[in-house]
Protein backbone atom coordinates (compact mmCIF):
# COMPACT_ATOMS: atom_id res chain seq x y z
CA UNK A 1 0.00 0.00 0.00
CA UNK A 2 1.62 3.34 -1.40
CA UNK A 3 0.64 6.39 -0.51
CA UNK A 4 1.44 9.42 -2.37
CA UNK A 5 2.44 12.72 -0.24
CA UNK A 6 0.24 15.09 -1.94
CA UNK A 7 -2.90 12.37 -1.28
CA UNK A 8 -2.82 13.09 2.40
CA UNK A 9 -5.29 15.91 3.53
CA UNK A 10 -4.40 19.06 5.33
CA UNK A 11 -6.06 17.14 8.77
CA UNK A 12 -4.10 13.96 8.17
CA UNK A 13 -5.03 10.55 7.14
CA UNK A 14 -5.90 7.91 9.54
CA UNK A 15 -6.96 4.18 8.86
CA UNK A 16 -7.09 0.92 10.79
CA UNK A 17 -5.94 -2.15 9.01
CA UNK A 18 -8.19 -5.15 10.81
CA UNK A 19 -6.54 -7.98 9.54
CA UNK A 20 -2.64 -8.96 9.01
CA UNK A 21 -2.92 -9.44 5.07
CA UNK A 22 0.15 -6.99 4.66
CA UNK A 23 2.47 -8.81 6.76
CA UNK A 24 4.81 -11.37 4.65
CA UNK A 25 3.20 -14.79 5.83
CA UNK A 26 6.48 -16.84 4.86
CA UNK A 27 8.04 -14.79 7.43
CA UNK A 28 5.92 -13.77 10.04
CA UNK A 29 2.70 -16.18 11.04
CA UNK A 30 -0.30 -14.13 13.09
CA UNK A 31 -2.04 -16.28 14.85
CA UNK A 32 -5.45 -14.42 16.01
CA UNK A 33 -6.81 -11.33 15.25
CA UNK A 34 -4.37 -8.24 15.02
CA UNK A 35 -4.74 -4.78 15.28
CA UNK A 36 -3.32 -1.78 13.73
CA UNK A 37 -4.13 2.01 13.51
CA UNK A 38 -1.92 4.49 11.40
CA UNK A 39 -1.66 8.00 10.81
CA UNK A 40 -0.08 9.94 8.21
CA UNK A 41 0.15 13.65 8.53
CA UNK A 42 1.80 16.15 6.46
CA UNK A 43 4.53 18.80 8.95
CA UNK A 44 6.08 21.12 6.50
CA UNK A 45 8.37 19.19 4.25
CA UNK A 46 8.36 16.34 6.37
CA UNK A 47 5.68 13.35 6.47
CA UNK A 48 4.81 12.02 9.86
CA UNK A 49 3.58 8.42 10.31
CA UNK A 50 2.58 6.98 13.66
CA UNK A 51 1.25 3.92 14.31
CA UNK A 52 -0.15 1.30 17.17
CA UNK A 53 0.53 -2.41 16.23
CA UNK A 54 -1.17 -5.34 18.43
CA UNK A 55 -0.38 -8.48 16.38
CA UNK A 56 -0.11 -12.21 17.74
CA UNK A 57 2.74 -13.45 16.47
CA UNK A 58 3.87 -17.34 16.55
CA UNK A 59 7.92 -16.87 17.02
CA UNK A 60 10.05 -19.93 18.23
CA UNK A 61 11.44 -20.57 21.86
CA UNK A 62 15.42 -19.87 21.96
CA UNK A 63 15.08 -22.68 24.74
CA UNK A 64 12.67 -25.76 23.65
CA UNK A 65 12.18 -24.29 20.40
CA UNK A 66 8.57 -24.77 20.36
CA UNK A 67 6.49 -22.31 18.38
CA UNK A 68 4.49 -19.95 21.51
CA UNK A 69 2.44 -16.46 20.50
CA UNK A 70 4.05 -13.67 21.72
CA UNK A 71 1.76 -10.74 21.69
CA UNK A 72 3.80 -7.54 19.97
CA UNK A 73 2.80 -4.57 21.32
CA UNK A 74 4.14 -1.37 19.38
CA UNK A 75 3.72 2.09 19.38
CA UNK A 76 5.87 3.98 16.62
CA UNK A 77 6.75 7.51 14.57
CA UNK A 78 8.83 7.86 12.06
CA UNK A 79 9.21 10.71 10.31
CA UNK A 80 9.89 10.88 6.79
CA UNK A 81 11.83 13.35 4.45
CA UNK A 82 12.54 13.98 0.91
CA UNK A 83 16.37 13.51 -0.48
CA UNK A 84 17.18 16.61 -2.30
CA UNK A 85 18.70 16.49 -5.27
CA UNK A 86 22.13 17.04 -4.57
CA UNK A 87 22.33 14.43 -0.80
CA UNK A 88 20.05 12.06 -3.77
CA UNK A 89 22.67 12.06 -6.08
CA UNK A 90 24.09 8.64 -5.94
CA UNK A 91 22.58 7.67 -2.99
CA UNK A 92 20.41 4.65 -2.43
CA UNK A 93 16.46 5.40 -2.63
CA UNK A 94 15.85 5.09 1.43
CA UNK A 95 18.44 5.97 3.79
CA UNK A 96 18.28 6.59 7.58
CA UNK A 97 19.18 10.38 7.83
CA UNK A 98 20.83 11.53 11.09
CA UNK A 99 18.29 12.80 14.00
CA UNK A 100 19.10 12.88 17.16
CA UNK A 101 15.22 12.00 19.05
CA UNK A 102 13.22 10.55 15.96
CA UNK A 103 13.17 7.84 13.41
CA UNK A 104 13.88 9.81 9.99
CA UNK A 105 13.81 8.21 7.01
CA UNK A 106 14.86 9.62 3.63
CA UNK A 107 12.85 9.51 0.34
CA UNK A 108 13.58 9.69 -2.68
CA UNK A 109 10.08 10.66 -3.75
CA UNK A 110 7.21 11.67 -2.06
CA UNK A 111 5.66 8.37 -1.46
CA UNK A 112 5.21 6.01 1.82
CA UNK A 113 5.25 2.37 1.56
CA UNK A 114 2.40 2.03 4.84
CA UNK A 115 3.04 -1.82 4.30
CA UNK A 116 6.69 -1.56 4.30
CA UNK A 117 7.14 0.27 7.45
CA UNK A 118 4.73 -1.25 9.43
CA UNK A 119 6.35 -4.79 8.70
CA UNK A 120 9.60 -3.00 9.36
CA UNK A 121 8.06 -2.14 12.52
CA UNK A 122 7.39 -5.70 13.58
CA UNK A 123 10.47 -6.90 13.03
CA UNK A 124 12.03 -3.77 15.33
CA UNK A 125 9.49 -5.19 18.05
CA UNK A 126 10.12 -8.67 18.19
CA UNK A 127 12.24 -9.58 21.01
CA UNK A 128 15.68 -10.41 20.91
CA UNK A 129 15.42 -13.12 23.90
CA UNK A 130 12.66 -15.37 22.62
CA UNK A 131 11.12 -17.43 25.24
CA UNK A 132 7.51 -19.54 25.91
CA UNK A 133 7.69 -18.89 29.25
CA UNK A 134 10.40 -17.36 31.73
CA UNK A 135 10.90 -20.96 33.14
CA UNK A 136 11.11 -22.83 30.10
CA UNK A 137 13.29 -26.13 30.94
CA UNK A 138 14.77 -25.98 27.50
CA UNK A 139 16.16 -29.18 25.71
CA UNK A 140 18.32 -31.99 27.24
CA UNK A 141 21.60 -31.31 26.18
CA UNK A 142 22.29 -35.16 25.52
CA UNK A 143 19.50 -36.08 24.22
CA UNK A 144 17.52 -33.29 23.16
CA UNK A 145 13.76 -34.42 24.96
CA UNK A 146 12.11 -31.54 25.18
CA UNK A 147 11.93 -30.82 29.45
CA UNK A 148 8.86 -28.96 29.68
CA UNK A 149 7.18 -31.84 28.72
CA UNK A 150 8.95 -34.93 29.81
CA UNK A 151 12.26 -35.79 32.13
CA UNK A 152 14.58 -38.02 30.63
CA UNK A 153 17.48 -40.48 32.11
CA UNK A 154 19.97 -38.45 30.99
CA UNK A 155 20.17 -36.57 34.53
CA UNK A 156 19.66 -39.52 36.84
CA UNK A 157 22.49 -41.60 35.62
CA UNK A 158 24.61 -39.68 37.78
CA UNK A 159 27.61 -39.54 35.41
CA UNK A 160 27.26 -35.91 33.91
CA UNK A 161 30.53 -35.84 31.31
CA UNK A 162 29.61 -36.15 28.09
CA UNK A 163 31.88 -38.76 27.29
CA UNK A 164 29.93 -41.81 29.60
CA UNK A 165 28.17 -43.06 26.32
CA UNK A 166 31.91 -43.62 24.87
CA UNK A 167 32.76 -45.84 28.26
CA UNK A 168 29.76 -47.25 27.97
CA UNK A 169 30.54 -48.35 24.54
CA UNK A 170 33.99 -49.31 25.38
CA UNK A 171 33.07 -51.96 28.03
CA UNK A 172 30.19 -53.51 25.93
ZN1 LIG B 1 10.62 -22.85 25.66
ZN1 LIG C 1 18.17 -36.34 28.13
Amino acid sequence: MRVRWDEIPVGGLSFRLDDDSWLPGDEIVCQGSSQCAVSLKKEGARVLFAGTLRLPVVIECDRCLDSFVYTLMEEFEVVFELLTKEAGAGVASEHLCKDSELDVVCLAEPVVDVFSVLVQQVYLGLPGKRLCNDMCLGLCAKCGANLNRCSCDCAKGGSASPFSILTKLKTQ
